[in-house]
């Protein structure tokens, strides 16, 4: 069996039209599938949408959480949920094209255990969101051993095993594109073109999207916690080299250094320093704060198809 994970927030306008070509794309296969709707909060007719849906097709499950928390941890509760063999993640509002699902099946086939979709070229979106996450793909792989693929989001397929492993991470502020890399199991991709959203407006306002790369970068590396050192290192051998200098021109010149600029460039500048550094060891230490409260990841307030599970910690 075959499970397709969707998370959804406030998606009336693209449900029907989202379903109807899943379903399409499904019964072409021939496979048994199911598909598994996470709510994640929505404000709008959702879940009301959803509900009908399961009533006319029991293949559709739907998970609906007491409250928004996010799209990462939405995908998360899909996994916890799904049944599948394999395991496909796709976007609610159509950006992911579901005819793409037939040729990940047949990699899936071929004996890859995960395949990724990799965007050639993003339609509808503006330049800034696409230089953004272009530059944030980049940085990843910079600053990270792990092999996370760049220009690939949360849509992929993924076999039992990895999805297996993937429900013994618990953590909180979750990348979770990376920790399917980071599971180490083969990874091959497939290519298309991302289009734009089907209706309605895009549910990753800026806000959201920084926390998300911040979680990305955090999660994945501790190079900018040694930012501090290394920056601290050389700004100290200046400062040194710059006294060296003083002490010269003062002891051995008639000359005198000009002071009040400099001391205010000087002050500005190395707090300005000590501020980002503090802020930086402030993301990490917020996130150690999250995980040591061990709050569940998520809240259940009803299922429809599936049984609801108790909820885990840890
Ligand atoms: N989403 C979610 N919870 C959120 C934000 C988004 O479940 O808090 C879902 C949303 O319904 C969609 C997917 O995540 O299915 C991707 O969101 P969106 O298309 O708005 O992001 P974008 O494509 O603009 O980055
Ligand atoms: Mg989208």
């Amino acid at each position: 069996m075959i499970s397709i994970i969707i998370p959804v927030y406030n998606e009336e306008e693209v449900l029907p039209a989202l379903y109807e070509r899943l379903t399409r794309v499904m019964k072409g296969t021939g496979e048994e599938y199911e598909l598994v709707f996470v709510d994640d909060g929505s404000t709008d007719r959702t879940y009301q949408i959803l509900k009908n849906l399961h009533e006319k097709d029991p293949r559709c499950k739907v998970i609906h959480f007491s409250r928004n928390f996010g799209h990462q941890i939405a995908i998360t509760a899909g996994m916890d949920y799904a049944r599948g063999d394999a395991v496909i993640i796709i976007d609610a509002d159509l950006q992911d094209p579901p005819e793409l699902i037939p040729q990940m099946l047949e990699k899936w086939r071929a004996g890859t255990q995960i395949v990724h979709a990799r965007r050639v070229k993003r339609k509808g979106e503006g330049l800034f969101k696409r230089a953004t996450a272009a530059l944030f793909y980049r940085i990843l792989k910079a600053l990270t051993d792990v092999e996370i693929p760049v220009d690939v989001g949360d849509f992929r397929l993924m076999d039992r095993k990895v999805v297996d492993s993937l429900k013994g991470m618990r953590e909180r502020n979750r990348f979770v594109r990376g920790l399917v890399s980071w599971t180490g199991f083969r990874q091959d991709e497939v290519t298309y073109v991302r289009d734009p959203r089907y209706a309605g407006t895009t549910k990753y306002p800026l806000g959201k999207m920084i926390r998300f790369a911040l979680n990305g970068i955090t999660s994945f590396s501790d190079k900018p916690l040694k930012v501090a050192s290394l920056l601290g290192s050389l700004l100290s051998l200046a400062g040194f080299l710059y006294l060296l200098y003083v002490l010269y021109l003062r002891l051995f010149t008639d000359q005198v250094v000009q002071g009040w600029a400099s001391i205010v460039v000087l002050i500005l500048v190395f707090n300005g320093f000590t501020l980002l550094s503090l802020g930086i060891l402030g993301e990490y230490v917020g996130r150690i704060y999250d995980e040591v409260k061990q709050r569940p990841l998520y809240i259940v307030e009803e299922t429809l198809g599936v049984e609801q599970k108790e909820i885990r910690h840890g």
